[in-house]
Order: structure tokens, then C-alpha cells, then sequence
């Protein structure tokens, strides 16, 4: 589904990413782990093509994104949920959500939103309220519905857990893993690295710019390095 080799980035003259090699295939969970400013985020910018890479190839479904401009890449398939949710928060929910399947004007539209409306029925009873009213919570499961309205293959999820309280952080985890079932791959970048890779197939360690460790999730959660500097164990 998506293959990244020797990836770097950089802002200005500092390379915040080293040459990272990466691989999500078709229907798994992917997870990144990593401390603050390890450069997950960065990551996710290049493949979402909102961060130029300076080096590298990013392959999706077969085709090479070097040349595919950020609002192409979610024609192909592909759509982030930004880190910090970046919903219109003027908007109503229902007008969110329909932004998010600004591709589309078929009948499928109100489908994906009434399946948007099971999967986060408290989005469903605000659906005709300022988006900006909200709880953090609620903000990020709109983030994520809005995501899927795109139909995405692979949706990247930048900290979905971050800021919500310890009971918001286990729905928004099911949610992603629910995911699966719906056939969208996903690529999960998370401080939260327990819960993270709970869910995931697979999982990275990324420091400073580079990936250290990889391998099956029950792998890395077993891992007495990534249990002392990841998971507090
Ligand atoms: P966080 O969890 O805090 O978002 P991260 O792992 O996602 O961290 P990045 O946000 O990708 O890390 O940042 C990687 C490095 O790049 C950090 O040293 C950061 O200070 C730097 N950086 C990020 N964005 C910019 C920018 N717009 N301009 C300059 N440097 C940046």
C-alpha cells in the first residue's frame, strides 16, 4: 500500500528526517512511536505532501507521490487527520463532514454520513452545531469522520489521542481499530505508545529523524527498551 525509502526532510538548512524506510501494507495498522520531536509529524507532512521530502521515494499503490501534489495524493487515496484537528470550527458538523467528501457528489455522500453518524453517534445529536462547541473529544472524532468521508485507503492519523481524557483515549483507539474492518489501512503516529500499539499490526521506533527499532506491535511491547523509554514500564 505505501512504501517510503531513504526519506529525508528538512526545514531550512536542519534535516529533520534522516533517511527513513517504512512499509504499510493493505489493511494493517501501522503505528510510529517516538518522543517529542522525533519527527513523526514531519513524516506524515511528506507523505501527505504538505512537507517537501529533499530526499527519498514514497510509493503508494504503485504509484511514485514525488511529483503528485498534496491535493492529489488524497484523490489517490490517501488522507491525513492533522495533528490538532484543524476543523472549521464556524462550521457546523454536518458542513465538516461534508467538506471532507468535497470529491464527491454522488449519493455515497450521505451514505458515508450516516455511517460516520453509527460510528460517533454523539456526533449525530450535534450534527447541527458549530464544530468549534465541541468537546477535544468530540473535535477528534469529527477530525477522524471527516478523514473518512474522503474514502480513503490508507488514512494517517497524527496523535489522535492527544489531550482527551483517559476514557476518550480508549473510544478513539477502538474507532481506529474498527478501521479495519472497513478495509482502510492506517498509519497511527502516537505518543501514546502503549495504547498505539495495542491496536497495531506492526510498529516503528522513531529517534531523531531516524527509525531504531521495527517489528510486529506484541514485539515492540515486549521489548524492554521501548518498555522503559516508551511505555513507563
Ligand atoms: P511532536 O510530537 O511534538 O509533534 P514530532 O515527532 O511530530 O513531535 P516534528 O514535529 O516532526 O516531531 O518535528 C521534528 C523536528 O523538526 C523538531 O526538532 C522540530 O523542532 C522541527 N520542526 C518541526 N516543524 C518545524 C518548522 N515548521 N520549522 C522548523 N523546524 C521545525
Amino acid at each position: 500500500m505505501l512504501t517510503v525509502e531513504g526519506l529525508r526532510s528538512r526545514y531550512g538548512r536542519i534535516e529533520v528526517l534522516h533517511g527513513l524506510d517504512l512499509k504499510v501494507s493493505q489493511g494493517e495498522i501501522v503505528t510510529v512511536v517516538g518522543a517529542n520531536g522525533a519527527g513523526k509529524t514531519t513524516l506524515l507532512k511528506c507523505l501527505s505532501g504538505t512537507q517537501p521530502a529533499s530526499d527519498g521515494t514514497i510509493v503508494f499503490r504503485g504509484q511514485s507521490l514525488t511529483a503528485v501534489p498534496s491535493h492529489k495524493r488524497l484523490k489517490l487515496g490517501l488522507a491525513q487527520s492533522p495533528e490538532g484537528r484543524q476543523i472549521f470550527t464556524n462550521l457546523s458538523v454536518e458542513e465538516n463532514l461534508r467538506l471532507g467528501a468535497f470529491l464527491f457528489a454522488d449519493d455515497q455522500v450521505d451514505r458515508d454520513m450516516a455511517d460516520a453518524f453509527a460510528m460517533f453517534p454523539i456526533l449525530k445529536e450535534k450534527r447541527n452545531l458549530a464544530a468549534g462547541g465541541l468537546s477535544g473529544g468530540q473535535q477528534q472524532m469529527l477530525a477522524i469522520a471527516r478523514a473518512l468521508m474522503g474514502r480513503p485507503h490508507c488514512l494517517l492519523l497524527d496523535e489522535p489521542s492527544m489531550g482527551l481524557a483517559p476514557l476518550l483515549v480508549a473510544q478513539i483507539f477502538d474507532v481506529v481499530k474498527s478501521l479495519k474492518a472497513r478495509d482502510v489501512t492506517v498509519l497511527l503516529v502516537e505518543q501514546n505508545a502503549f495504547g498505539a500499539l495495542k491496536i497495531a499490526d506492526r510498529g516503528y521506533v522513531m529517534e531523531t529523524g531516524r527509525i531504531t527499532i521495527s517489528g510486529p506491535a506484541a514485539d515492540l511491547i515486549a521489548d524492554p527498551r521501548i518498555r522503559e523509554a516508551y511505555l513507563g514500564l
